[in-house]
């Protein structure tokens, strides 16, 4: 069975993740926006250089975990969409289906200072900046 995606490689975990070029330009946007850039297209090497990360609360570490997240439920949506021939997305449409996932997470967060990544990720993922007055926030 052919990649449904891209319709020229044979179908398989490996090829999905991120070897297929139709999500491998869908990894790269992601990587962009998640500051994923030293993060591989390699399955097991995503896989690592993520894990390797260390989880925290810091706001990148949150926004990468959670495009992690989102990058692998909507593949295999997009795919089996396909499959069954539902609906197909160009790239672009997948991305900001994540990005909007993403953000809007994001937005549910309760944030307690901001830093200069916090205003970077506002700017970058478009969620606001409500400052309180005490100078601490909650978006
Ligand atoms: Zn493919």
């Amino acid at each position: 069975m052919s990649c449904p995606l891209c319709n020229s490689c044979k179908d398989s975990h490996t090829h999905l993740f991120f070897a297929c070029a139709y999500l491998r330009r869908l990894w790269e946007r992601l990587k962009e926006v998640a500051k994923l850039d030293d993060v591989s297209y390699v399955w097991g090497e995503v896989i690592s250089g993520i894990v390797n990360k260390s989880a925290s609360n810091r706001i990148w570490s949150i926004i990468q975990r959670l495009v992690f997240g989102a990058v692998v439920y909507f593949i295999w949506q997009e795919r089996n969409f396909r499959v069954v021939q539902l609906s197909s997305r160009v790239v672009k449409g997948l991305f900001y289906v994540i990005f909007d996932t993403v953000r809007l997470r994001l937005m549910g967060l309760k944030i307690i200072k901001v830093s200069p990544n916090v205003r970077e990720a506002a700017l970058i993922w478009n969620f606001p900046l409500n400052l309180s007055s005490e100078g601490s926030k909650l978006i």
